[in-house]
């Protein structure tokens, strides 16, 4: 190769060092990154390359040959009894190929491998003497860690002394790593904390973890001390304000988990397997994954892997990736280690869910109930398996806690089936340029003048429901949408169309279109073809015009739920269908009677009776049914209702079923299904990619039933599949 290649790949390593160095001084020291993971390891992957392409360039401190964490000076060093090691990284089925078979043939056999969740949080080393825990440090550099001993006191997660009663001697000394970390619904919490006390949110449970475990409390205390020790009220002031703060930090410690998955220098203890190793830890009373488990072969190994992909998100804490190591440990000590990480053991990385990109604009988008709502438009980004281009940022208020500029880089978390967020600027990436949004005090569709629909409202509102034209295409589409009277060819695009061409003025005529109608607009038409004279009707118009004339027969909620009524979903629509089998028993009710059908509270009765009481609205009810909607329940004949009394809500995709499919088929066997989890919920049944309601049923400890037993909970109810999965 030429000097001139070498130039460049030395010119390129030097930047690449420099850019990596930066990002680990952003990450470890400040908790606060400036590069998404995905790019750190783009970027130390590259790294890697031009030091394998031209090995002269390793220098004994390049980032390749390190742990790779910082210590502060913020706290105390302390050095590791045995170094605490990185891991490599595969990310890929092939990569993960290479790996098994090298390793296998360094130990001339096909080892039994552990493999584990790669929990997304900050490495901790934890020295227990005679049973007692002496010392906590974070990893460090690998060799040094920061002494954070003092904290160990706020967080009962990790316990102070080894059970003395499990039948194994008490080692005289065990070092153990685990790792620190937030469940996903406390890191959630944490940074609505951090919006609202003006700070930046983190990008991830692990900087949130870090951020929380590296603070020094024993000078908060100190601090404290000294501003009550003054006198006078501004003095008072300071000390309940440090106080308040240091209660906050006390708080959020008491939330940190722990999970034990290495050993450093241990004495009097003799294991065989790191699985092994783990019973012991258990027995001892240190927490240790449910999860880990032994598999040999390479297929069984890639399928822990591939499980967990799938289910990533039914762990109630965030996982990066799986963790392979070979369980023996004599082999571990045969294939031993680089500077920087174990040969024994590899980090299995998933796709990121956290990506950068640049916040383009702010723009503004009008609801169908009129809720004029904030969005970011943000340079296309891949993430999770999708391009994201826009996210919502719900209103004006949440725009300002989020911090964000237009301009800005942010970070944009989007995982599983979840909706993609903005979850904060790069601080450091600013230049200048970038302005706050300000949000728009009258429609920007219609012009009138916005305004919270009640007093200490949030969310600012067009109040032109009748007219604006925003809103009326945004009904219409709801008409159309799965959830409503599902009208195939009635979205996004013909709904504008409707609108714009002014074929609708409102919804009340939607079923009194003709051909003739939609022939004067353009998007319905296309040119004619051989042997036709004029424009002609597109096969999509077509299409339109038969649904609509089928979906008059809809049944009675699905009605209700088409004509966008605030709080009024399918769940609400069936539980006020299956008390008021008519539309004019639902118009004769009064706020009252609606609000004791079985899970509407006051706010949706009233919402209900407002809208019914416009005449306008009222028009649209009466328009619908001289065209032939139906608005009667015919007689449900009712089957057996294994599930009555239970109120159920179902999360995630479950085979054979869409959502709708789902919810109805519980209905009609008797459950009261429901959008939240809530303490009213009987049961949550979990499907694949289930989001946060999973995690919020395990907090509230709501039984779970696995998609799999869905259709055995419709035919048993829930009794039985309880005693199943329990048994
Ligand atoms: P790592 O996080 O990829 O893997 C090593 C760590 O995994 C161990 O130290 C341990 O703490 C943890 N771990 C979790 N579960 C485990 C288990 N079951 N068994 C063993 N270990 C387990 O490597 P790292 O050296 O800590 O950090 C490098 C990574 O950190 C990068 O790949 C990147 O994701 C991130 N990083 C990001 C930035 C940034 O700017 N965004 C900067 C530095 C590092």
């Amino acid at each position: 190769m030429s000097n001139r290649d070498f130039a460049d790949s030395r010119a390129r390593w030097q930047q690449l060092v420099e850019e990596i160095a930066g990002a680990r001084d952003a990450y470890y020291l400040r908790d606060s990154p400036t590069m998404s993971d995905a790019e750190y390891d783009l970027a130390y992957r590259e790294l890697e390359e031009l030091e394998r392409a031209w090995p002269q360039l390793q220098t004994a401190d390049s980032p390749t040959q390190s742990a790779g964490g910082r210590v502060g000076e913020l706290f105390a060093e302390v050095e590791h009894l045995e170094p605490m090691y990185s891991l490599d990284n595969v990310f890929s089925a092939e990569e993960l190929d290479g790996w098994l078979s090298r390793t296998a043939k360094a130990v001339g056999d096909e080892p039994s491998f552990l493999c584990e969740l790669k929990i997304d949080g900050l490495a901790v080393d934890l020295v227990y003497r005679d049973g007692q825990l002496a010392s906590m440090a974070t990893r460090g550099t690998g060799r040094i860690g920061e002494d954070v001993t003092f904290n160990l006191q706020y967080i009962p997660a990790i316990p102070t002394r080894l059970q003395s009663d499990s039948g194994h001697p008490i080692p005289e000394l065990l070092e153990v790593r685990g790792e620190v970390f937030f469940p996903l619904a406390s890191f959630a919490a944490i940074n609505e904390e951090q919006y609202d006390a003006g700070l930046p949110a983190y990008s991830n449970p692990r900087n949130a973890a870090a951020g929380t475990l590296r603070q020094r409390m024993d000078r908060k205390l100190d601090e404290i001390n000294r501003a009550v020790s003054g006198s006078g009220p501004r003095a008072e002031a300071k000390g309940a304000r440090l106080r308040q703060e240091f209660d906050r930090c006390v708080r959020r410690l008491a939330e940190l988990n722990l999970t034990v998955h290495g050993l450093g220098l241990v004495e009097g203890i003799d294991v065989r397997e790191q699985s092994q190793a783990y019973t012991l830890l258990h027995d001892l009373g240190l927490p240790t994954s449910q999860y880990a488990q032994v598999r040999s072969g390479n297929a069984a190994v890639k399928d822990f892997i591939t499980f967990y992909q799938e289910h990533r998100h039914e762990i109630a804490h965030e996982i990066d990736g799986i963790v392979i190591k070979v369980d023996r440990i004599d082999l571990q000590e045969t294939l031993g280690q680089t500077s920087r990480a174990p040969r024994w053991a590899i980090a299995y990385k998933y796709p990121p869910e956290v990506v950068r990109t640049r916040l383009l604009d702010i723009a503004v988008s009008v609801g169908r109930t009129g809720r004029v709502t904030p969005y970011a438009v943000m340079e296309p980004v891949h993430v999770a398996g999708s391009t994201v281009t826009m996210a919502t940022l719900h209103n004006a208020h949440e725009v300002h806690r989020k911090g964000v500029l237009i301009g800005d880089t942010v970070f944009l978390r989007k995982a599983g089936d979840v909706i993609p967020e903005v979850l904060g600027p790069v601080l450091e990436a600013r230049d200048g340029t970038e302005r706050p949004f300000v949000m728009p005090t009258t429609c920007p569709q219609c012009g009138a003048s916005l305004r919270p629909a009640a007093e200490g409202d949030k969310d600012l509102r067009c109040p032109n429901a009748q007219s604006c034209p925003g809103q009326l295409v945004e009904r219409l589409a709801n008409i159309g949408s799965r959830k409503a009277l599902d009208i195939e060819g009635l979205g996004d695009k013909s709904a504008r169309a409707l609108v714009e061409g002014q074929v609708l003025v409102d919804e009340a005529t939607l079923f009194d279109l003709r051909e003739a109608d939609l022939l004067r607009c353009s998007y319905f038409t296309r040119e004619p073809g051989k042997g036709e004279s004029g424009p002609q009707l597109t096969e999509n118009a077509r299409v339109i015009l038969a649904q609509l004339n089928a979906a008059k027969s809809q049944p009675l909620w699905r009605v209700l739920v088409a004509l966008s009524i605030r709080h009024v979903g399918p769940p609400t629509a069936q539980a006020i269908t299956s008390t008021f089998t008519s539309m004019t028993a639902i118009r004769a009710a009064s706020i009252e009677e609606l609000a004791v059908v079985d899970g509407i509270g006051d706010k949706t009765a009233t919402a209900i009776r407002e809208w019914l009481d416009e005449p306008w609205r009222a028009h649209i009810i009466d328009t619908w049914a001289a065209a032939g909607v139906r608005m009667v329940d015919e007689q449900v004949v009712l089957g057996p209702q294994p599930l009555a009394g239970v109120t159920l809500v179902i999360t995630g995709t479950i085979d054979g079923f869409t959502r709708d499919g789902a919810e109805a088929a519980a209905a009609q066997a008797g459950a009261k299904v429901s959008g939240s989890v809530s303490k009213k919920t009987t049961a949550i049944v979990v499907g694949a990619n289930a989001g946060s309601k999973a995690d919020k049923a395990k907090d509230l400890r709501i039984p779970v039933i696995p998609a799999e037993v869905f259709q055995d909970l419709l035919a048993e109810g829930l009794d039985s599949v309880l005693n199943r999965i329990e048994s």
